[in-house]
């Protein structure tokens, strides 16, 4: 899958993202599982803080209890960027410095959804090395070419010379 793309300024719209990955069938009692019979406890302009409550067990929610997200305060654009950059191979480091943000509970923050990225993208996919390779293999071979072409019309190039190469 593909990281969508979406507006980083827009928190509702981010969020609505986010539910979608956690909750298929939005609202649900995370408790016990139960559809329908949920009940608004406390409105919120921000969809994530919206409370509700579960008429079968009672349970109080919002979106992101029992989820990985519970008792975070990034907000939502926030953890996408956090999600983009895990997808991007980004290190902890340079999200942080991009966020503004401190690196030992950005790292924390990483580990903990790290596997849900995973089941959403799938492995974050690994940086070939092989383009370098054969970039200074290119290289190599340039430096080579005025030495070889020469010897074919000059025999004055000593072996030993040509051998070093
Ligand atoms: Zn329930």
């Amino acid at each position: 899958m593909k990281f969508p793309k979406v507006d980083m300024s827009d928190e509702e719209a981010c969020s609505r993202i986010l539910i979608g990955w956690l909750h298929p069938g939005w609202p649900r009692c995370p408790r016990c599982r139960a559809e329908g019979r949920i009940r608004n406890h406390r409105d919120h302009p921000d969809p994530w803080r919206v409370q509700y409550q579960c008429e079968r067990c009672g349970c109080y929610f919002n979106a992101w209890t029992k989820t990985r997200l519970q008792g975070t305060h990034r907000p939502p654009s926030q953890i996408l960027r956090i999600m983009k950059g895990i997808v991007e191979r980004k290190s902890t480091r340079q999200l942080g410095r991009e966020l503004g943000c401190d690196r030992g509970s950005l790292a924390l923050f990483r580990r903990r959804i790290q596997s849900w990225v995973v089941s959403i993208f799938g492995p974050p996919k690994k940086i070939h090395e092989k383009p370098r390779l054969q970039m200074s293999f290119g290289t190599r071979q340039l430096e080579l070419t005025p030495f070889i072409q020469p010897f074919s019309r000059n025999p004055t190039i000593s072996q030993d010379f040509l051998e070093r190469y």
